[in-house]
């Protein structure tokens, strides 16, 4: 007997591949030897399933791929973990995604003030002058359709632009192309020094403390979520690595 996907449950019956072993169809015996499962470790049954196409709160519309140990730690795990990610990736939709990612940042903050490490990371470098003037180029396209700025103002910020993006001064007007190009420019970049948060995190922990960071997160995950619909193989303490 195993698990599977009420589509795949019917496939398997109208093909006599197997007899049911309940009214309703949910349980199902293999009339064949199936290939391959053999000797199938209790922990290990979640990587042979059939998954189903559904969030844990039973929706089956928009779903993301979502990682319950956030990707920007995993990332920097030894490739032994980071390989054996089927078990964390699961999907959700977009409603339950976005509520879960607000439990996920408190950690995340938490995690930031622990080993201090900023959650944009350390080593950015900022570009206040372009900071400065995509609020310029911002405060005059608004005052193109909103009159609420003083003209004495608009002249002012016109004058500011102009000198920033060298505009000719045979131009009556700032092109708009020239605004959007400078809006394009970043208000900061990663120096030569920059290290990702995930990174310093990840690399302050030991094997065992990684091992207790992915379970911590699996538990998180249901304590929060609460998913209804989650398969009754997947467990908090799953293997983490590969099998
Ligand atoms: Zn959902």
């Amino acid at each position: 007997m195993f698990r599977a996907s009420r589509k795949k449950i019917e496939w398997y019956l109208t093909r006599n591949l197997a007899r049911p072993l309940d009214d309703d169809r949910t349980s199902i015996q293999l009339t064949f030897e199936p290939k391959g499962n053999g000797h199938v470790k209790e922990d290990e049954r979640y990587y042979l399933e059939d998954k189903q196409n559904i969030c844990g709160c039973g929706g089956d519309k928009r779903l993301t791929s979502h990682h319950i140990v956030p990707y920007h730690y995993r990332k920097y795990m030894p490739p032994e973990i980071k390989s054996h990610s089927s078990h964390d990736i699961v999907l959700l939709c977009v409603k339950c995604h976005d509520e879960y990612e607000h439990h996920a940042t408190a950690v995340k903050k938490l995690l930031a003030e622990k080993y201090d490490i900023p959650l944009d990371g350390r080593g950015l470098v900022t570009h206040p002058e372009t900071r400065k003037l995509h609020s310029a180029i911002n405060a005059l396209k608004f005052s193109q359709t909103n009159h609420k700025i003083p003209p004495a103002r608009v002249a002012e910020l016109e004058a500011f632009v102009r000198t920033a993006l060298a505009v000719p001064e045979e131009c009556a007007e700032i092109p708009p192309e020239m605004m959007e190009e400078a809006l394009t420019r970043p208000q900061w970049t990663r120096g030569d020094d920059f290290v990702e948060h995930g990174e310093v995190v990840v690399g302050a922990m030991s094997k065992a403390e990684l091992e207790t960071f992915i379970y911590f997160w699996r538990a998180h995950f249901l304590e929060h979520l609460k998913p209804m619909f989650l398969s009754e193989t997947w467990r908090v303490d799953n293997p983490i690595r590969n099998i």
